[in-house]
């Protein structure tokens, strides 16, 4: 308890007592969140640009809590990934995926669905262990389960990184590369990655039909991710100019608001079932 309050406390700079008091009583409800079911899976639509049709979605958590309200990932991701219990959270998420992707492809759509995975279980064992045992458990294909790994998430230890996503591809799960951009990843060692995707950052996207640095930043990016074979995924358009420009600069695929936000479950129908009929 007591090394987890500090570790707590010294890995958040300028970190006061009650950001710490509500870190450790949100670690505190993480279990009892997940056992009344107020931890839920949504999911993102991306939009496939070659064939003007979404093809996969984004799993993205979200915690509802009667008291505190909605709290977002960006608000319990860090905080169970300093404190062991990411590990625990994440196998709950990727059961209730492999859940939904059963039920949607029972309704007849063949989704992949991309899954968050933090840099801290690319090392663990008992997470990829547990991981191929719900694969083989699964009616879901692996082949449209994409593991999203960040760019600086791969780039903590290469050479871990590079052995847990070969344990992941020979499961036939398929890799992404996430937040491409921010990181610190050299060209050599994105030749070493064993990669099927690349999803440029919101931060580069956002501004890439405005900005003409971004634009050519964007540009070069899609061509490097194709000369590597990768499929590359735009994340954060927001505005239908933006998706112009992308399209028109060979993006494979599409993620944003412009697109869809992050739905649960029964809406992700709506929406799928909708757009076919459109
Ligand atoms: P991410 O993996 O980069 O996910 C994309 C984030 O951008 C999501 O935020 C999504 O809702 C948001 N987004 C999508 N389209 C747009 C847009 O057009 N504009 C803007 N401004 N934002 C957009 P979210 O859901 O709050 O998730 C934040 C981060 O939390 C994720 O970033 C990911 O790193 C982490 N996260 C979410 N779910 C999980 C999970 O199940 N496991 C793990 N390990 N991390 C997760
Ligand atoms: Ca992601
Ligand atoms: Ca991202
Ligand atoms: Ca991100």
């Amino acid at each position: 308890e007591q090394a987890e309050a500090a570790s707590l406390f010294w890995t958040r700079s300028a970190a006061r007592h009650d950001d710490l008091e509500r870190a450790l009583s949100l670690m505190s409800d993480l279990d009892d969140a997940m056992t009344a079911g107020h931890i839920e899976v949504f999911y993102q639509p991306k939009l496939s640009l070659t064939v003007d049709a979404v093809t996969s979605v984004e799993a993205l958590v979200r915690w509802r809590d009667p008291e505190r309200g909605f709290i977002g990932p960006d608000q319990f991701i860090p905080l169970a990934e300093k404190s062991g219990r990411i590990e625990k959270l994440t196998l709950y998420i990727f059961d209730g995926v492999l859940h939904d992707a059963a039920a949607w492809r029972a309704r007849g759509h063949d989704l992949a669905v991309g899954i968050n995975i933090s840099a801290t279980l690319l090392t663990s064992r008992s997470f990829n262990d547990a991981i191929e045992r719900r694969i083989a458990a699964s009616p879901v294909p692996p082949a449209t389960l994409i593991f999203e790994v960040t760019e600086s998430a791969a780039m903590d230890d290469p050479d871990a990184a590079v052995a847990a996503l070969r344990r992941y591809r020979d499961l036939g799960v398929a890799v992404s590369m996430d937040d491409y951009g921010t990181g610190q990843c050299t060209l050599s060692y994105l030749q070493l990655l064993p990669l099927n995707e690349l999803k440029i950052d919101r931060s580069f996207v956002q501004f890439a039909h405005t900005n003409h640095h971004d634009a050519i930043l964007v540009r070069s990016t899609i061509d490097l991710a194709h000369s590597l074979g990768l499929k590359v995924v735009a994340e954060g358009i927001e505005d239908a100019e933006c998706l112009h420009f992308l399209r028109a600069s060979g993006c494979d695929m599409a993620q944003g608001y412009h697109i869809s936000r992050p739905t649960p479950f029964a809406e992700l129908m709506t929406f799928v079932e909708h757009r076919k009929a459109a």
